[in-house]
């Protein structure tokens, strides 16, 4: 059964034990409504760690004030049973008040990479990721810490961050995980009415119509843009390209022309509901990117 942790000084202990037997420790942050894109990171963590550590924080500073944090999907229970069933050592679910107690006033701050695509449209909201995975950090002390490619750039962030500041962790990158109709899981998908599954699954396809293009030899940035962007195109005039990107998968910088590796950022919205996904390509000839 996964020890269920609350309080940041219970976690030091654990946390203190487990270096003195020099167990390796794997660390995978959430914000909870666990499914099966959580499930592989925990998954990948059990299998190169001694020990695992989940967090689930539904962090305050990364929404925006007309974001969803209120109606956030909350799910203890199920999100226990979950890492339990994954062998997960502990699940770390501090109160927001022990994370961020009055007077709380320090933030990070990663310039340039957040910037731009979700960072534009979220003010604020990479300040928010990059503050709450420092504190985490510093209260698990992982040796590897485990994201899904599936929020690309939260995983720029993340390795920029831990590069500049020295932090003693390796960033580990883990592929994304969908349904089998392909939609990308998160855990907002629960938001998505029956009608609006077709809608949605416009967005994995106009991502496998542009890798296509890409194997075929269409290096041009935007012929690659117009590709997912017609692809995407619904009769409902509530499902809306937010934006369909082909970048550099190091520093996010726009491409005119894909001569090694891109990665393809695009967001729909289908309803209420905001869809990201993306695929990182290679031109033909040129090996697989890694992160
Ligand atoms: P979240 O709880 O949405 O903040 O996500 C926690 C971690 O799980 C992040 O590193 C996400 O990128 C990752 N994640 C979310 N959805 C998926 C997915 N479909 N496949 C793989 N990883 C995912």
């Amino acid at each position: 059964m996964t020890r269920v942790i609350r309080d940041p000084a219970e976690l030091r202990e654990w946390v203190g034990a487990s270096k003195r037997n020099r167990y390796s420790i794997g660390f995978v942050p959430t914000m909870g409504a666990l499914h099966a894109g959580h499930r592989s990171l925990m998954a990948r963590s059990w299998g190169e760690n001694d020990r695992t550590v989940v967090s689930l924080y539904v962090n305050p500073l990364q929404f925006g004030p007309h974001e969803d944090f209120d109606r956030y999907p909350r799910a203890f229970e199920s999100d226990l049973a979950m890492c339990t069933e994954a062998k997960v050592d502990v699940l770390f679910a501090p109160a927001v008040e022990t994370m961020k107690p009055p007077g709380f006033a320090t933030m990070v701050r990663v310039a340039g990479v957040t910037d731009t695509l979700e960072g534009a449209r979220r003010p604020g909201h990479f300040d928010g990721v990059a503050t709450i995975v420092t504190i985490l950090f510093n209260a698990v002390q992982a040796d590897r810490a485990y994201f899904g490619q599936k929020d690309f750039q939260q995983t720029v962030v993340v390795r920029r961050m831990v590069s500049d500041l020295r932090m003693p962790v390796q960033v580990v990158i883990c592929p994304t995980m969908r349904d089998p109709d392909g939609l990308a899981m998160s855990s907002r998908n629960v938001y998505l009415t029956v009608a609006d599954r077709p809608e949605a699954l416009r967005l994995p396809r106009a991502l496998d119509a542009a890798e296509r293009a890409v194997a075929e030899g269409e290096t041009d940035a935007d012929a690659i843009r117009s590709v997912m962007a017609k692809a995407m195109e619904s009769p409902r005039d509530d499902v809306r390209l937010d934006y369909a990107e082909v970048v550099h998968p190091d520093t996010l910088a726009p491409l005119t022309r894909i001569e090694t590796h891109a990665a393809l950022l695009a967001v729909l919205r289908v309803g209420k509901v905001r869809l990201l996904d993306n695929r990182v390509v290679a031109a033909p000839g040129v090996a697989a990117w890694k992160p």
